[in-house]
């Protein structure tokens, strides 16, 4: 009997399938940490709120979103981007948190998987290696699915409030571009308010105001 009862069953992992794109290793291991988060904290309900802190932005996420009601549009999922396959769960309703992060070697890769991808990614696969990366890709995501999560992660429980509440800011428009933005976000620079991509632009001295264009700018060259 284990010691995470919660398993998805076959039409649930397929709900999640959908709702990530794709069957993945990484999903799989996002599955085991939502087991463990189910059976300490809880999912998230209206009546008990639970606060999930994610270290990474791997694709395990979305099976933490899915699976526990944590979600990054309700604000009761924080993205930290430490890049460490790592989870944090607090209950506020009486302090109970839960800190899961993946073993050491618990997401080991497997050299043919690896150089498949390697090859893909640079575009020389043939359709036989893209096809066989499919395969493995799949096996390994069932391998991690057949597990038991504390094979893959540590768990450590603790007491502990989770970090503030996301609030509703007011908006103050941008010096530069006049959009809107969360006062929380606004840069004050050369007694300018501004938002972060054109404070940016004009730190690196891009003067020129272009409106939404400068977001789109600092995006593509981000
Ligand atoms: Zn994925
Ligand atoms: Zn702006």
């Amino acid at each position: 009997m284990s010691q995470y009862p919660h398993r998805l069953d076959d039409e649930e992992l397929d709900r999640l399938i959908h709702f990530h794109g794709h069957l993945c290793p990484g999903l799989a291991m996002g599955v085991q940490v939502a087991r463990i988060a189910l059976t300490e904290i809880g999912a998230h309900a209206t009546d008990e709120e639970v606060v999930a802190v994610t270290e990474t932005d791997m694709c395990g996420v979305d099976a933490v979103q899915f699976m526990t009601g944590c979600t990054f549009g309700k604000g009761n999922l924080i993205r930290e981007d430490w890049g460490k396959n790592a989870f944090t769960f607090f209950r506020r309703s009486d302090g109970r948190a839960v800190r899961v992060a993946a073993r050491p070697g618990a997401f080991e890769r497997d050299p043919e998987h690896t150089e498949l991808f390697a090859r893909i990614r640079s575009g020389e696969a043939t359709p036989e290696e893209r096809a066989r990366f499919g395969e493995l890709h799949v096996e390994r995501s069932m391998r991690v699915l057949a597990k038991e999560p504390e094979e893959l992660y540590e768990v450590e429980r603790f007491m502990g409030v989770p970090p503030p509440r996301a609030r509703i800011h007011d908006s103050i428009a941008c010096a530069r571009c006049g959009e809107g933005v969360m006062a929380t976000r606004i840069h004050e620079l050369d007694g300018d308010r501004l938002c972060i991509p054109c404070a940016e632009a004009r730190r690196r001295g891009d003067d020129e105001p272009g409106a939404g264009g400068t977001a789109r700018r600092n995006l593509l060259e981000g």
